[in-house]
């Protein structure tokens, strides 16, 4: 099982200045070669296909790309900075069959770094509220090329108040690697994982991106290349979107052969990686392999120590939540688990 990530078009509306995912004039990659890639990546055992850019609303026929992915029973995601949401397009989003959409939000007012604005995306947020229904994460971020780190709290409450799942990323520099976080992002860090419910606290976001905001380094097998594959506008595979060019083989190539190596592939980048989805995955794989151990990393004995680490993990995948986001977390864990 696999997860995989999807450019349809580099070209962004924004020019946040951190960014490396994307440029101000690229043509959509058409169509048909599109759809082409979702069968071959349906081929190879793809579970979970994320739909992502530059900013890939602009696409044209984002709707069919939607519906192609959902065609092969594979669950459909979304990233998007929100700036072309309406509530006719968010109804398009409902018809065409998306499963996930996370709309990332920088600072409450836009500055020269990011336009990404709460200011500017909340009528957006309240119509995702209406007329969504898809699972909605709002990510916010904290990190050295964030101005007002105290942003993402705000971020995160409004989340909340919409009924939203929220997640915060630690922004990360153009080669994928974490900067120190400094006293202030990391006390703004440290109140909005307490605003969280367990879902957030107890799994992954904790392993890594508490060791991360600390400065120390991640001990963890990275499977990109294998269970998580990027694929780029020219259609190429590669590990992530701050590892391009390893290995850059065309999809139309990619083989198990090439999976079950890159499984085995250890990256050099992994002890600072901020990659949330890829570390995710990885998780879920570890979490096959290796149970026990698993369940006790993710799991650890400090949180909910009533309770034992079968009933936590099975809370986890499981339970219902006024956080939306736990729905798609779940049917993307138990497809990737092979359960169908
Ligand atoms: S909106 Fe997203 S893709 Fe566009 S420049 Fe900003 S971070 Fe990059
Ligand atoms: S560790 Fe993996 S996901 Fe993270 S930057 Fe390196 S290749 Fe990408």
């Amino acid at each position: 099982m696999i997860e995989a990530q999807i450019i349809p078009v580099r070209r962004c509306n924004l020019s946040c200045t951190y960014c490396n995912e994307f440029d101000s004039s690229s043509p959509p990659v058409p169509t048909e070669e599109i759809l082409h890639r979702i069968d071959l990546l349906a081929a190879l055992g793809t579970a979970v296909i994320t739909i992502s850019g530059g900013e890939p609303l602009l696409h044209p026929e984002l709707d069919e790309i939607i519906r192609r992915i959902r065609g092969h029973g594979m669950l459909a995601g979304l990233i998007t900075n929100g700036y072309l949401l309406t509530p006719e397009r968010i109804e398009r989003l409902n018809r065409a069959g998306l499963d996930h959409l996370q709309i990332s939000v920088d600072n409450v007012l836009p500055d020269d770094v990011s336009k990404k604005s709460l200011k500017v995306v909340n009528k957006k947020l309240r119509s995702l509220a209406k007329y969504a229904e898809f699972d909605v994460n709002v990510n916010s971020v904290v990190g050295s090329s964030i101005r007002n780190s105290a942003d993402a709290l705000v971020i995160s409450r409004r989340a909340s108040d919409l009924g939203f799942s929220s997640t915060v990323g630690l922004i990360h520099n153009v080669s994928g690697r974490l900067e120190p976080l400094s006293e202030e992002q990391r006390s703004t860090y440290e109140q909005i994982q307490r605003l969280k419910t367990p879902f957030h606290t107890s799994a992954l976001y904790n392993r890594f991106h508490e060791n991360l905001a600390r400065g120390l380094p991640n001990d963890w097998h990275c499977r990109a290349g294998s269970r998580y594959l990027y694929i780029c506008e020219d259609g190429l595979v590669h590990y992530c979107s701050q590892q391009r060019g390893y290995p850059g083989i065309p999809l139309e190539k990619y083989t198990r052969e090439h999976l079950k190596r890159e499984y085995h592939t250890v990256k050099r980048c992994a002890p600072y990686c901020t990659i949330s989805c890829v570390q995710r995955i990885s998780m879920i794989d570890e979490l096959r392999e290796k149970p026990l151990e698993a369940i006790t990393r993710f799991f650890p004995s400090k949180e909910h120590d009533d309770m034992p680490v079968a009933v936590r993990i099975l809370t986890w995948l499981f339970l219902p939540t006024k956080q939306g986001g736990r729905r798609f977390f779940r049917s993307a864990a138990l497809r990737l688990l092979g359960v169908r």
